[in-house]
């Protein structure tokens, strides 16, 4: 809901007689430069340092002092951190520091405040104060529908590559009249930049806003009504930014047009940012808005911070030695007294990811005996599908955990949607699953089309999957629905078929091939959709472990049915990129090896420039660690059945042997060198011999048993059956009667097979019906 604007109060001015009374609490602990930046609360300031040198807590602390010295009100203060959750974090420190708050500060994201912003002027931009924020999924399904209505074909010009360019352009601050003809001509044969008119006429007809809306139409608020934006130079009169070195252009000008409240010496805005840590180039982010604020702003005094609070010396030798690798940076010193060296990192070299994993859980049990929070370990992948071998780990182990930043691996949506296609294999009476795959991917059967399945099945008692294989029989559904669902209930015989015969994650690839899903996912051009056919691939590599498509899904259940979510000590998992600001005491960095990190992607569609955006990735992560820094990386990883042997990433010898302490456990546990023991561990004899240790695998393997010995397939020991005969009902009509159909009308029954039966309908001909459509006429 709208949050009504406060009135802009009367500024309380800055009452700097009272500052040298007694120095606040708040103050004591900062060094000489956090101090200085805490207390230049008049003009533009930039605070420019590494990671971990107080720059949030500067930010923090100064909006506290604004408050306690009664410098300017709550609302007077706009802060804009990187996520809500930062935002939230931020709050509850300024909380700490002044408890007796004189109205909340506007903290949030970009994002957060233009709306904020947005709803109080809505009508300006053509929006009610209601609007949508649109999600992606409903900003492609906007797309396709004016691809359509301008006969632009889907397959050559995905939706995705469109949405793709929105983006582009909204980041960099492009209305549709903005938009260089060069840069929208290729698209659709030139019409890229009518689509893009269409979209944004299309989106105030539905009143809704898509991310990118939120900035633009904010910027179009300001420049088009300036009474508007003088009435927010009027109320903020302090500005804040975090992570300014990831803002892009959009946000840019965003935060010029509210500073310009003030001519440049005096706006009173402070910006606080680490040219090493941008990593955000891939969607936008211009990492010389940081570099350029000088010049923006003359006069404005620049602080630097060099004293780091955050890690121990080995930690910030090997942080900085890293990015010294770099070119075009600015260059910083780094240093620190904790721990006077400390700890050195670790760099493991482990067999495969599964041996990664079983590490991390072995050292994060031992830290827990040593007394360490769970709290306080996190483990930071470059790519989501890394995290799936940890969860599994840590369930088995019953290590709580927590995955930020988006849903647990079986819990996203391709992996639920490729173990719904494989439950209903095994289980054809699974209607959930049925429902969820049924037109997934998109197989142009509408709603009533699915309700009509729906209805046979409940009314003849059946699941959905045994009332289609019925109804495709018969003339109830539309010729083209028939002929697409009975090749589906084709497809799910042949596959429950096969799924006799081949391994299990054999099946799930050819299901996914076969059924549509990987082209599906291959038309769309997205970042997402590459990481959603990682996950996939990833689901396969899982699968290889078992023998059983029934103790596969087995084990899934078990994992699905944990419910730790709100524990409160867990290990964190989460990206890189999401881990941006914090800190953790110990940090564990798998998969460093070429391809995966430094990702092959990004040095493929970038060259240099992706690759220094990766060391800036790799300086993020291994800055975030306060004691313990564990690097590791896999000497083979297996792809579709083939082991593929993989080298450590190059930014592992880019680190100062002095401050890392090398381990080979991959040669250590089974003897084979790196690079050659690929082959060798694929043919031993049971390759499954260390992880048979809970009752998932336990079971999984009695089951596993039980097929090889030509067993039925079973789940949780209920015997599963495969089809039902539907032939040897009987039915409740007989030749020669009378009968009444809903669709086609009146008509006399010719012959009855079990349910179906032929009717000779007065005005629609002769029809096979099913008995349950018709009534005695
Ligand atoms: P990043 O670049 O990773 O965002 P940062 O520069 O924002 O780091 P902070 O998160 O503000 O750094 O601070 C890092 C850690 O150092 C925090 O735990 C913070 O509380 C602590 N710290 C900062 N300044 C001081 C200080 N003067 N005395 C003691 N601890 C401090
Ligand atoms: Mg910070």
């Amino acid at each position: 809901m709208a949050d009504p604007a406060p009135l802009p109060r009367p500024a309380a001015g800055p009452i700097t007689s009272q500052l040298n009374r007694r120095e606040p609490d708040y103050l004591a602990g900062l060094n000489a430069e956090q101090r200085d930046a805490v207390l230049t609360t008049e003009g533009p300031l930039l605070v420019l340092a590494g990671a971990g040198t107080g720059k949030t807590r500067v930010l923090t602390t100064r909006i506290a002092h604004i408050l306690n010295q009664r410098i300017a009100w709550g609302s007077q203060i706009l802060a804009v951190t990187f996520t809500n959750k930062a935002a939230a974090e931020m709050k509850k420190r300024i909380h700490e520091l002044v408890p007796a708050l004189d109205g909340l500060p506007w903290m949030g994201t970009f994002h957060s405040i233009s709306a904020r912003i947005l709803r109080q002027h809505a009508e300006l931009v053509d929006l009610k104060p209601q609007f949508t924020i649109l999600d992606t999924d409903d900003q492609i399904r906007v797309i396709k529908q004016l691809l359509e209505a301008e006969n632009i074909d889907e397959k050559r010009w995905p939706a995705r590559q469109f949405a793709g360019m929105l983006d582009a352009w909204k980041n960099r601050g492009l209305l549709p009249k903005d938009v260089p003809a060069s840069d929208s001509a290729y698209y659709a044969n030139g019409k890229g930049g009518k689509l893009y008119y269409d979209y944004q006429a299309r989106l105030k007809a539905l009143n809704a806003a898509d991310f990118g809306d939120l900035l633009l139409e904010c910027i179009r608020l300001f420049r088009e009504n300036p009474e508007v934006l003088a009435e927010y130079h009027r109320k903020f009169k302090y500005m804040l930014v975090d992570e300014y070195q990831d803002s892009n252009t959009a946000q840019y000008l965003w935060l010029r047009l509210l500073a310009q409240g003030k001519p440049a010496p005096e706006a009173n805005i402070c910006v606080v940012g680490d040219d090493d840590q941008s990593i955000y180039g891939w969607r936008g982010a211009e990492v010389d808005n940081i570099l350029r604020f000088e010049s923006d702003f003359p006069g404005a005094k620049v602080i630097k911070l060099e004293r780091n609070y955050r890690s121990t010396a080995n930690i910030l030798k090997a942080a900085s030695t890293l990015i010294a690798y770099n070119e075009g940076r600015l260059g910083k010193t780094l240093f620190t007294d904790i721990a006077e060296g400390g700890e050195p990192l670790s760099f493991t070299q482990v067999y495969d990811s599964e041996e990664e994993a079983r590490t991390v859980g072995e050292e994060i049990e031992q830290y827990q005996r040593q007394g360490e929070p769970l709290n306080s370990m996190a483990i930071l992948v470059r790519a989501s599908f890394q995290m799936r071998e940890f969860e599994e780990r840590f369930i088995t182990l019953g290590i709580n955990y927590r995955v930020i930043g988006g849903p647990r691996f079986y819990e996203r949506k391709e992996i639920r949607d490729a173990l719904a296609y494989l439950r209903l294999v095994a289980q054809p009476a699974d209607d959930l699953a049925f429902e969820r795959i049924v037109n997934v991917p998109k197989r142009g059967l509408g709603d009533s089309t699915v309700k009509m399945l729906m209805e046979t099945a409940r009314s003849m008692n059946l699941p959905l999957l045994d009332a289609t294989r019925l109804l495709v029989e018969t003339e109830e559904l539309k010729p083209k629905q028939r002929t697409t669902l009975r090749a589906l209930v084709g497809q799910f015989d042949d596959w429950a078929r096969r799924s006799e015969s081949l391994q299990p994650y054999e099946l799930v690839e050819q299901i996914l091939e076969e059924s549509g899903y990987t082209d599906m996912l291959s038309a769309d051009k997205s970042a997402e959709s590459q990481g959603r056919k990682e996950n996939l691939k990833e689901l396969s590599r899982a699968m290889e472990e078992f023998e059983t498509l029934g103790g596969f899904l087995e084990h899934i259940a078990l994992v699905m049915d944990r419910d730790n979510a709100d524990a409160t000590d867990a290990v964190t998992i989460m990206t890189l990129h999401s881990a941006k600001g914090l800190e953790f005491n110990t940090v564990f960095l798998p998969g460093w090896e070429d391809g995966t990190f430094p990702s092959q992607r990004s040095m493929d569609e970038s060259g240099r420039a992706g690759l220094e955006e990766e060391r800036r990735l790799g300086y993020v992560g291994i800055t975030r660690g306060r004691k313990r820094v564990r690097i590791s990386a896999a000497q083979n990883r297996r792809i579709h059945g083939l082991w593929q042997s993989a080298i450590p990433s190059r930014f592992v010898d880019e680190l100062p042997p002095d401050a890392v302490e090398v381990t080979d456990r991959g040669s250590a546990y089974g003897g084979y060198g790196y690079g050659g023991g690929a082959a060798s561990r694929f043919n031993k004899a049971d390759p499954f011999e260390s992880v048979y240790e809970t009752p998932g695998w336990q079971r999984a393997r009695a089951n596993q048993a039980s097929r090889k010995g030509g067993g039925p397939l079973t789940i949780e020991g209920e015997l599963v059956a495969r089809s039902v005969d539907l032939g040897s009902q009987t039915s409740g009509f007989a030749r020669g009667e009378r009968v009444f159909h809903l669709k086609f009308g009146y008509g006399e029954v010719i012959s009855i097979e079990g349910n179906k039966l032929t009717i000779d309908f007065e005005k629609a001909g002769t029809k096979k019906v099913l008995e349950s459509f018709i009534k005695k006429g």
